[in-house]
């Protein structure tokens, strides 16, 4: 007899609920010929698990249950709700615009939504741009980054400049200071405030150090190189030259 293979770990599945607020929207048509709703809210879910914890026991165990609600708004989507009960409001309109790719646009948004139902937030203190960051790194691994995505940085873009720009951003510095670190960076927002220092603690350097380095890589050059870095009196606190 073959060993048995270990179980699959168990993660703290919610109760999944769904709600579509207009049924006969051509939007509900294609989201329902695209995915099977079960499936698709327990695959994001899982993929939240699974790019910011590292095992079952590192989970929280806050959330009883997801309500995902389809309907007629505008935007792309939004999560609301308590501590416990999640609601993930996804926007018809934005499904049919998304129509030609809509499996892929469905799983990638509920990816996205899902992580902010499970990611931790320095007490609500984390900065808006890395809370997006965490949603679309998250959204990166899960192979859900659309087309149009592209691992480049904007002129005057900072390193919290948000969703895929700082999404690209944590995972080069996965590749840089070793996989878990982003996981990490999610662990020590876990009831304490969030605080810059986070970065080096984690990956050894300042997060603007990182975030230069990250633009000479992204621009070719040799992301080793030696920054002359200036101590100033800016809000930085130090300048890159
Ligand atoms: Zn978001």
């Amino acid at each position: 007899m073959p060993p048995t293979p270990p179980p699959e770990p168990e993660w703290p599945m919610p109760t999944l609920n769904l709600r579509v607020d207009a049924l006969n929207h051509e939007g509900a048509t294609i989201f329902f010929d695209s995915v099977h709703p079960t499936t698709a809210l327990r695959a994001a879910v899982l993929a939240s698990f699974q790019w910011l914890y590292a095992t079952p026991e590192c989970a929280p165990r806050n959330v009883a249950s997801i309500l995902l609600v389809l309907r007629s708004m505008d935007g792309v989507a939004y999560t609301t709700g308590s501590h416990t009960e999640k609601e993930i409001h996804f926007s018809l309109e934005h499904i049919v615009n998304s129509k030609t790719r809509a499996r892929d646009e469905i799983l990638g948004v509920l990816v996205h939504e899902v992580v902010h139902c499970y990611q931790h937030n320095g007490n609500g203190t984390a900065p808006g741009g890395l809370i997006e960051g965490f949603a679309d790194y998250v959204r990166l691994h899960a192979g859900l980054s659309p087309p149009h995505w592209k691992r480049e940085v904007g002129k005057n873009q900072k390193w919290d400049a948000g969703y895929q720009t700082t999404g690209y951003f944590l995972d080069w510095i996965d590749q840089r200071a070793g996989a878990g670190t982003v996981r990490g960076l999610n662990a020590l927002l876990d009831g304490k405030d969030y605080e810059e220092a986070m970065f080096e603690r984690l990956a050894g350097e300042r997060v603007q150090v990182l975030w230069r380095r990250y633009k000479i890589d992204l621009a070719g050059g040799d992301p080793d190189a030696e920054l002359a870095v200036e101590e100033s009196t800016t809000d930085e606190g130090f300048t890159l030259v």
